[in-house]
């Protein structure tokens, strides 16, 4: 809490309700929600002419390096309730080597989110739905995760004593499931995948009362992501890129920036240029892609779902229409890549530019790259990546060379 201290506890906040991002009913904002009447994910509206007059570019720049510096534009509404372990605003990373290897006047930006609590970008999201949580007095919060976004949960819900309950699919990897336990969540591993885990929090949700913390089955890890369309448009002196290359599973992260665009142009912090939304998938799970080609408005399930990109392994998302939406309208597209081309692209920007990216993040350059050569994306475009995780949390190849130093050591040859 340090860094509030000059905050007033009595700040002016500016959410108004929530809506149906379907049907467009009201909600009641400081209540428990999970869905709308019609099943499907709850937006937060904001009174955004109020933080048009409150909310000036001079006055962020004031506040601390993260994402709190936001709050007009975020549901927590009292400074006691922030839940916080440090989320602080990830820096951009300019791949010039390769972007000169391109041949244009691009530029290739990565923002490099594994450098938030938990290693992961799910902590935006979740630091904001633990917050609400505490706000509206949540006990007891249960997840399915392919493993960060339960690291996330377990690690902001510990340290403001909410206990939680989290189901994960039998393949997630030991690092993920550890960090999980070790940060104070009870963990099962479950024989079948995150729509499957996600089942049974449900039956959890009616049986024994747990609150659903799934992606969109609440309203406000949605908001925590929007912080990433906030806090990338400031730090590009709010000018958006020309596309953003985003690794899509449930898709929090593409609906929240998308949204987070359209509040700021309302506040007049930017004008109507948008980037181009890029939902990237690996080739074996790609619904989004299928749905994206297909035409239509949802993404039916994905059968035998399998990539080394766990993150992006979610076979059936409930924001499909969102992210479809999104993609759309802003003339963007959905592509999927193959695990070797993912792979062969984390080698490659480790190499030449010194930065370890985690498989999804390195799908970002993998599918940046496929589009550049199937003309989608020309070579002087300004690109940003997602690097969504550290690059540490995932298996490293082995290195097998060693030094015997009792031998003579012929130095030049080293
Ligand atoms: C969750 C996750 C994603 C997908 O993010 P969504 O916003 O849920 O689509 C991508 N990469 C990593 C590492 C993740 O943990």
């Amino acid at each position: 809490m340090k860094n509030y201290d000059n905050l007033t506890i009595e700040r002016p906040t500016f959410v108004t309700h929530l809506e149906c991002a379907m049907e467009g009913d009201h909600y009641s904002a400081d209540q428990i929600h999970n869905l709308s009447k019609a099943g499907k994910p709850l937006m937060v509206r904001y009174d955004l002419a109020g933080v048009k007059k409150s909310l000036t570019k001079d006055a962020l720049k004031q506040r601390p390096a993260d994402l709190w510096r936001y709050r007009e534009m975020l549901p927590v509404r009292k400074v006691t309730d922030i839940v916080s372990l440090g989320e602080v605003m990830t820096p951009l990373i300019r791949l010039t080597k390769l972007a000169k290897k391109m041949g244009g006047g691009g530029e290739i930006i990565v923002k490099d989110e594994g450098r938030l609590p938990t290693g992961s970008f799910k902590a935006r999201g979740l630091a904001m739905a633990v917050s609400m949580g505490k706000a509206l007095g949540i006990r007891h919060m249960a997840m399915p995760t392919n493993g960060n976004a339960g690291a996330a949960l377990a690690a902001y819900a510990t340290s403001c004593g909410i206990k939680t309950t989290i189901f994960c699919p039998a393949e997630t990897q030991e690092v993920n499931v550890s960090e999980i336990e070790l940060q104070g969540a009870t963990v099962y591993r479950v024989n079948g995948l995150i729509d499957d885990c996600g089942k049974i929090v449900g039956e959890g949700k009616v049986t024994v009362g747990w609150f659903d913390t799934s992606t969109l089955k609440e309203p406000y890890r949605v908001e925590g992501k929007k912080t990433m369309g906030l806090e990338l448009a400031e730090q590009l002196g709010w000018e958006v890129p020309d596309l953003i290359f985003y690794p899509t599973g449930g898709g929090t992260g593409l609906i929240g920036m998308w949204k987070a665009f359209a509040e700021l142009e309302a506040i007049g912090f930017i004008g109507s240029k948008r980037p181009r939304m890029v939902a990237v998938q690996a080739s074996g799970c790609a619904p989004m892609v299928q749905a994206f080609e297909n035409g239509t408005e949802h993404a039916p399930r994905w059968e035998n779902a399998h990539t080394i990109a766990s993150g992006i392994r979610v076979p059936q998302a409930i924001g499909d229409f969102l992210i479809l939406r999104a993609v759309r309208e802003s003339k963007g597209f959905a592509i999927a890549v193959e695990d070797a081309k993912i792979s062969a692209a984390l080698n490659e920007v480790a190499r030449e530019e010194g930065l370890l990216l985690c498989p999804e993040g390195a799908a970002t350059y993998a599918a940046y790259k496929q589009s550049l050569a199937d003309g989608r994306v020309s070579k002087n475009d300004r690109v940003l990546l997602f690097n969504c995780a550290t690059g540490l949390k995932y298996p490293l190849p082995r290195v097998t060379r060693t030094l015997d130093r009792h031998h003579p050591i012929d130095y030049a040859k080293l």
